[in-house]
């Protein structure tokens, strides 16, 4: 059973639209569960429910049989969400009978409802002439391929809004999370993983002649490369195995096979983009074949497809030139393909899986790129190339925009760019409420850019400087002597105020190209001070290099990442202890940091007074707090409204931690995304946070909120959402004072509801 509900899914998954895919559906449960009939019926706007695909009734029938909800067996099964089943079907008071479908032959009915996200999509119906009931097992059978069916029904049905490779194009709108807020239009470019044939992204190719030349000569290239590999292994391997090399020449020789590819090229696809589609559906073709030996020629397929796929992609990599206003697409993006495009022509981001709690997010939330994370529905292999607007506000893109559209976008780029230089005024004016409370917004950097910006926009310190950053951006560790190097020139640039600087904080979803670490679980695995602990060379070296870097300038503290045990910070202390006192013995002038712990794990916040008694400061790394507490992966886009940051139990941790640290005398800040959230700001203000730390580009926007407020309002604002048990009440209730207030004018363009 599992097999056929693996290769049934498979083939639906590797439709290349809705229609295909439904036929696939019902002729492929009707075979396997050897019934005569199949049918989908799916809900349309209207909310009625349309027969779409049939195996078995009239084929006349298809989009025109319509139940509404409730009416017939079809329409019961979706009120009552849940299977249908029955012996003799016509005897069913809400039997309805449509003479077009000639479904009266038909006695027995079995009826599923196609469920994602709690909403009814549809109804996957089998029928039988002879009268008995399905029993358990078929039933469970068609649950499950339902239940598995709802996810891709759901992608088909969103993508839609996408017309084919090469047709005229039409506005279609995808729904992710925001990522970085601000408004991007521009040009579409993919960036996908070499050699995966299902990830090539649709582009037209210019000039035919030379497209079919390239395809080619990787021919030829993947040809020699398979011979001289041949060549190498013949003394090693048995005749069988050699038979795979001819196996593979005469494919490559096939001119059949470079006539599919060179047909599609003709009609204008790049050659990338036909090779890969023949490349499937050969490979499609294998696998669905009896015969075990031939189904495993699938394997041969697609490894050749790679090869070649790799010499053709190669070449159109090292040609890419960047349009001026990039959009950058990618099925998850990361840190490091960032820095492939010049940033001045990164105008914004798109990623399909991740949130907005994703590194890759915080990265372009520092560099004030409108990012959507999350925009799952998305199709982007078919992007390259389109005109693409991303809405960071609202976290929705939107490819193929219409003029009005373009305008209304446009509107609000300007409306944006005049208030960025209206919030630049504020620069030299201090932080403080109207009521002369004053509180301190330092920033969160990462790369050398974030300095300038962070002056630029009257930063008071560093709260959390990520030295995983530069790490991230290199092909092995950073000696010591490099990192003197880079952290000297934060902590210059900053002096005299503080600068925080984080101890390497890897592994969740931040790995070292050069350090890979491979887990199951790895939010709940190896990170941060973990990892660092266990291996005090690296810890050594990086707290050595800090220390010298802050000679003459002592403006470094020193953060301990996701601490969740007392002997944590102990040990971390006594190598801290250790490589001063060895600076010191070495003849450098060097004072000894301050050093504090992140609170970032549930165990920490209850462990808050005993920390706050070891070391000089506490700052919470909300992000991780958050998911820790919320059972929620901060980078699961599915779970993405779960991940509350103004859930009451985190905003009940976070009253504690402050509590804890001023019982004991020390100071506490945030560094989350939380603390550059203006609404946020100001009941984190209430809590007595003694400093917010946030990227560059919210610290404007978080300081003018500020000023607007009192500090005896904030005080009441916070009593009165910590009374109320709702985490979207609690939302609402602070974006309700933001707009009565007017202050919401001063931090956010209003983007339409209605597009
Ligand atoms: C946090 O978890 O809130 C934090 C600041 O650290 P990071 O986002 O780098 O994990
Ligand atoms: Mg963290």
């Amino acid at each position: 059973m599992l097999n056929s509900l693996r290769s049934i899914v498979q083939e639906v998954n590797a439709a290349r639209d809705m229609k295909s895919a439904l036929a696939i559906i019902v002729s492929r449960v009707k075979e396997e569960m050897k019934t005569q009939v199949c049918s989908v019926y799916l809900r349309d706007i209207k909310g009625d429910y349309v027969l779409m695909a049939t195996d078995g009734l009239n084929a006349d029938a298809v989009g025109k049989v319509r139940l509404a909800a409730g009416e017939g067996l079809v329409g019961r099964v979706v009120v009552r969400e849940e299977p249908i089943n029955l012996e003799h079907a016509e005897a069913h008071p809400s039997y309805q009978y449509f003479p077009e479908t000639g479904e009266e032959r038909y006695s027995s009915f079995l009826g599923v409802p196609i469920i994602h996200h709690r909403k009814v999509l549809g109804v996957l119906v089998v029928q039988q002439v002879e009268q008995r009931r399905f029993d358990e097992g078929e039933e469970a059978f068609l649950v499950t391929m339902s239940a598995q069916l709802a996810g891709v029904i759901a992608h088909a049905e969103a993508t839609g809004g996408i017309v084919a490779p090469g047709a005229k194009a039409t506005q279609a709108k995808f729904l992710g999370v925001s990522g970085a807020s601000g408004i991007a239009i521009g040009e579409a470019v993919v960036l996908t993983p070499t050699a995966d044939l299902r990830a090539v992204p649709y582009q037209a190719c210019k000039d035919v002649d030379a497209e079919i030349a390239f395809f080619q000569r990787s021919l030829t290239a993947v040809r020699d490369d398979i011979k001289s590999l041949g060549e190498q292994l013949r003394a090693r391997i048995n005749r069988e195995e050699q038979a795979l090399f001819d196996a593979y020449l005469a494919m490559l020789d096939d001119a059949s096979l470079a006539r599919e590819v060179t047909d599609r090229i003709r009609k204008g696809a790049s050659a990338p983009y036909a090779w890969s589609e023949v490349i499937i559906e050969h490979e499609t073709i294998f696998n669905s074949m009896n015969d075990p030996y031939l189904r495993e020629r699938a394997t041969d397929v697609r490894d050749l497809g790679r090869r070649v796929l790799a010499y053709l992609q190669e070449s159109n990599q090292k040609a890419r030139v960047y349009p001026d206003k990039t959009i950058l697409i990618g099925e998850e993006l990361t840190a490091s393909m960032l820095g492939e495009i010049p940033k001045e022509k990164l105008a914004g981001l798109v990623s399909v899986l991740g949130s907005s709690n994703s590194h890759v997010a915080i990265l372009a939330r520092a560099m004030d790129i409108p990012t959507v994370m999350g925009a799952v529905d998305l199709p982007y292999a078919q992007m390259d190339g389109r005109p693409v607007i991303v809405d960071g506000y609202k976290g929705a893109v939107y490819s193929d925009p219409s003029a009005q559209l373009r305008k209304h976008y446009k509107a609000i780029y300007l409306e944006e760019q005049a208030l960025v230089k209206g919030l630049e005024a504020l620069k030299n004016l201090p932080c403080e409420t109207q009521d002369r409370y004053r509180l301190p917004l330092h920033v969160n950097t990462g790369l050398m850019a974030d300095v300038v910006r962070s002056l630029e926009r009257g930063a008071e310190g560093v709260g959390l400087y990520r030295t995983e950053v530069p790490f991230l951006l290199r092909d092995r560790f950073p000696s010591e002597e490099e990192q003197r190097g880079i952290y000297r020139e934060q902590l210059e640039a900053f002096a005299p105020h503080s600068v925080t600087m984080r101890t390497l904080d890897i592994g969740g979803d931040k790995a070292l190209p050069y350090f890979p670490i491979e887990e199951d679980n790895p939010f709940l695995g190896w990170r941060g001070i973990r990892v660092t602990l266990d291996h005090p060379e690296i810890f050594l070296a990086q707290i050595r290099a800090m220390i010298k870097a802050s000679e003459g300038l002592d403006n470094l503290r020193i953060l301990l990442p996701m601490i969740t045990n007392i002997q944590e910070v102990d040990a971390a202390k006594a190598l801290i202890q250790r490589v001063h006192k060895e600076l010191l013995e070495e003849g450098f002038r060097v004072r000894k940091p301050q050093i504090g712990a992140m609170i970032e794990v549930p165990a920490a916040v209850y462990l808050a007074p005993e920390l706050s008694r070891r070391v000089d400061f506490l700052s919470v790394g909300s992000n991780d707090l958050t998911q820790y507490l919320l059972a929620v992966d901060r980078n699961n886009a599915q779970v993405a409204d779960l991940y509350q940051a103004f859930h009451p139990a985190v905003l009940r941790a976070l009253q504690y931690i402050v509590y804890a640290a001023h019982d004991a005398g020390i100071s506490v800040s945030i560094c989350g995304e939380l603390a550059g959230d203006p609404g946020a700001a100001i009941l984190l203000m209430a809590m007595g946070f003694d400093v917010l730390s946030m990227n560059a580009t919210n610290l404007p926007k978080v300081k003018s909120v500020i000023r607007g407020i009192t500090f005896a309002r904030a005080k009441t604002l916070l009593e009165e959402v910590m009374r109320m048990s709702n985490g979207d009440q609690i939302r609402d209730h602070i974006a309700r004072e933001l707009r009565d207030s007017g202050l919401n004018r001063l931090i956010r363009p209003v983007t339409s509801d209605s597009n």
